[in-house]
């Protein structure tokens, strides 16, 4: 019998401005072929989805992890979120300063605490006695993409995303973000808020990627869930009709997410949105831009 699997990242949406994306295209193909070998290994979807979002936020290639960018206090401000959908079980970390993989720090809050979600400098004392990894230094660890201060007129924005479809039929998902360019301190977006950007539940597996401002406004991952739960949709059709709402509310931005027949949808609204899929069915794709 064939293992039914899926796999899909995402590397953010948004202006895209460099035209070369080979860098990043390299990347996510590498971590889609260990994604999905892990899988068909029989790996949990949850821990695959860790792993996937923990080489994205080490690689400095995307405004997550090492490629985040300073709110204006010159501080790095990271959220992160991860979601059990067989167990309805999450974690999340908002406002995380001094730690290398928020993404590791939600799936501890998950794992370890009664709670879903810890905030700033409790999240990074938590992290610490959990004995995660810290960073010494900010100036010299954290190599942004884009530099505070730019494009100040508009949110820019960037995310690394993953949702994973096990062979037990376990859906997983995960997110982990710096922010927007150039944010107020404190401010927290909608990656690491369940049900707005992040979500996974027995039906469906979401991560989103764009201006949170609007994506919490709208609750993109949970509305996907609801449209297939209560209006009977396929994944395809309740990704689009989420998207759309959140952008009648005047954002932009795009999402992942994967049933558990292992359909994949990767709707985006923006220039591009750099995005892997490994479709149930065995078909790959990587991409940056509209295709
Ligand atoms: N959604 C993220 C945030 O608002 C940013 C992004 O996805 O690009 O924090």
């Amino acid at each position: 019998m064939t293992k039914l699997i899926a796999l899909a990242l995402h590397g953010g949406a948004g202006p895209i401005r460099n035209p070369d994306q080979s860098r990043e295209i390299a990347h996510m193909t590498q971590l889609l072929d260990c994604g999905e070998r892990d899988l068909l290994a029989g790996a949990a979807a949850i821990d695959v989805v860790q792993q996937v979002i923990g080489e994205l936020e080490d690689a400095g290639l995307y405004i997550a992890g090492r490629g985040s960018s300073p709110n204006r206090n010159n501080e790095f401000e990271l959220d992160a979120a991860i979601m059990d959908g067989s167990r309805r079980r999450a974690g999340s970390v908002c406002a995380l300063q001094g730690i290398k993989s928020p993404i590791a720090v939600a799936r501890a809050v998950m794992e370890e605490t009664p709670h879903v979600m810890l905030a700033g400098e409790g999240a990074s004392s938590f992290a610490r006695q959990q004995g995660f990894e810290q960073i010494d230094d900010p100036r010299t660890y954290f190599t942004p993409i884009s530099p505070a201060g730019a494009n100040t007129d508009e949110l820019s924005h960037g995310t690394v995303g993953c949702v994973a479809l096990d062979i037990s039929g376990n859906l997983a998902a995960g997110t982990s973000t710096g922010g927007v360019l150039n944010k107020i301190p404190g401010r927290v977006g909608d990656s690491p808020l369940i049900g707005a950007g992040t979500w996974a539940d027995k039906r469906v597996a979401v991560s989103c990627t764009g201006q949170g401002e609007y994506f919490i406004r709208a609750a993109v991952a949970v509305d996907v869930s609801a449209r297939m739960t209560y209006g009977g949709f396929s994944v395809d059709a309740a990704s689009a009709g989420a998207l759309a709402d959140m952008q009648r509310q005047g954002g932009d931005g795009g999402l992942i997410a994967v049933d558990a027949r292992g359909r994949v949808a990767m709707p985006f609204l923006s220039d591009g949105m750099r995005r892997a899929v490994r479709h149930g069915d065995g078909r790959k794709q990587i991409a940056v831009f509209h295709e």
